[in-house]
């Protein structure tokens, strides 16, 4: 990308110095005023073509890498031994469907 840009600018640099001789040596000959318009057109068009930034895409991959080993915990009534429905996020309390009790939910802090 950055490589490409310094290239095209190399190279408009090279047209714009070409176009300038050519102009300087219309002045002897005045058909060269043509040779001379065309590479020192083609010159800056070139460099405004390479100083248009095009946008960059920044893609970020964020991956979670737990260090440690992975278990898994059932809920479980603590009156029967039921396995509970998931609790939806932010609810508090689960109703047993087995024992019909009401148990409320605390997040245990694992470190
Ligand atoms: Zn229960």
């Amino acid at each position: 990308m950055e490589v490409k840009k310094i290239a095209l600018f190399i190279i408009a640099s090279i047209l714009l110095l070409l176009g300038a001789i050519f102009l300087i040596a219309s002045v002897v000959r005045p058909e060269r005023i043509f040779v001379g318009g065309i590479l020192f057109g083609g010159g800056i068009a070139l460099a405004i073509y390479a100083s248009k930034s095009k946008p960059q895409i920044v893609e970020l991959k964020v991956s979670w890498d737990p260090s440690g080993k992975l278990t898994t915990e059932e809920l479980k009534c603590p009156y029967c031994g039921a396995t509970l429905p998931l609790p939806k996020p932010g609810q508090e309390f689960i109703v047993c469907p087995y024992c019909g009790r009401t148990i409320k939910l605390i997040e245990e802090p694992k470190w």
